[in-house]
């Protein structure tokens, strides 16, 4: 049996075999000082190095360390989604399991939790340890993201955030696939405040994130909160229409003065072709990305598939009967949605 947590962590894991046990000591530290009731998920987003075995240790040895583990690799989004549907907190904390997101700024979140704020997240004053593409990437891309979509993103905040029980019912109905999760919490509203940290470095192993992912997970802030990169063809079209109409007495008025065809040869023709195909595929792309995304949602596929869960039973609620000790999951279900 464990007690009812007031504060659950959630932290994703993608084979990080050699921060785990790092990882649970610094929370632990952290958590014990705070004097919160406390729990953590960890989300084994489909480890193959030694992760989950170091996870089941820990459970074994601390019951508030609870592991859910994934049939396969579901992506970040899905583990963080995941570790909110398995939380049982008062409030839930996102954060990264390499260490970049200090948890000695957790203190500081529940604190303006416990003043009335429901969302607490986390601004990255500065980065440490990161390449420098990496901190221009992502600066052009809160900032991007911040002028085109139609909700408040605040800028420079990751997942790292601490979230009321209220906001984490909200966004768990929202079972949406391709996730931008610190988008989606911004769309709920509800009271919301920012604290400054600074991002560290990974305390050991490289970031999961190649530029691949890092891409697709732009184009999933993008299509998700935006309509802007469809609405934008409508500019382009204009533009070009404008071109072609002044285009014409232009023309004329030269031949007529001159007595020669200003745009001469195929050279001239060919590369107008060219380019204005160049544009008409690119808006394509743009089209297939949001088509794409619609398909996934019709589908209606499960977010993750759960292969085991390494959990106790939580205590029953004064008054109730008592829950079997085995029962692995409060809903029983193995594959949520
Ligand atoms: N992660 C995950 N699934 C993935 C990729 C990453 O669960 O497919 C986890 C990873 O273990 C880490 C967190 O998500 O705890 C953030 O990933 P990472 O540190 O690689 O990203 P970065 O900080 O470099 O953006
Ligand atoms: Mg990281």
């Amino acid at each position: 049996m464990t007690t009812k947590p007031v504060i659950t962590i959630v932290a994703p894991v993608y084979n990080e075999e050699p921060i785990i046990n790092e990882f649970y000591r610094r929370m632990s530290d952290v958590m014990d000082a705070s004097g919160e009731v406390w729990e953590l998920v960890l989300v084994n987003d489909g480890s193959f190095d030694r992760s989950a075995e170091l996870m089941q240790a820990l459970h074994e040895r601390d019951p508030r360390v609870r592991v859910v583990s994934f049939a396969r690799n579901f992506g970040h989004q899905n583990a963080v989604t995941a570790g909110m549907d398995y939380a049982r907190g008062d409030a839930v904390v996102i954060i990264d399991a390499d260490l970049q997101d200090p948890p000695e700024v957790i203190p500081q979140m529940i604190e303006k939790w416990r003043e009335g704020c429901d969302v607490v997240y986390a601004v990255r004053a500065e980065r440490k340890g990161e390449s420098w593409f990496k901190r221009m990437s992502a600066k052009l891309f809160y900032r991007l993201i911040y002028r085109i979509t139609d909700v408040d993103i605040p800028l420079d905040t990751g997942d790292f955030r601490l979230m009321d029980r209220r906001v984490v019912d909200a966004l768990n109905v929202m079972r949406e696939h391709n996730r931008f999760i610190r988008g989606m919490t911004s769309w709920v509203g509800f009271r919301q405040a920012g604290i400054s940290y600074v991002r560290q470095e990974r305390y050991a192993g490289q970031t999961k994130y190649p530029l691949r992912k890092m891409l697709r997970f732009a184009l999933d802030a993008i299509t998700g909160f935006s309509y802007f990169p469809l609405q934008v063809t409508i500019y382009a079209s204009l533009v070009l229409a404008l071109i072609a109409v002044l285009s014409v007495p232009v023309v004329a008025f030269l031949r007529l003065a001159t007595g020669e065809s200003v745009f001469e040869g195929q050279a001239t023709t060919l590369i107008v072709v060219l380019l204005m195909s160049s544009f008409q595929l690119f808006f394509f792309f743009i089209m297939g990305q949001y088509i794409a995304r619609v398909y996934d949602e019709v589908r209606h596929r499960p977010l993750y598939i759960v292969s085991e869960v390494w959990e106790r039973a939580p205590e029953p609620a004064a008054g109730s009967d008592a829950v079997p000790e085995s029962s692995e999951q409060p809903d029983g279900a193995s594959t949520l949605t």
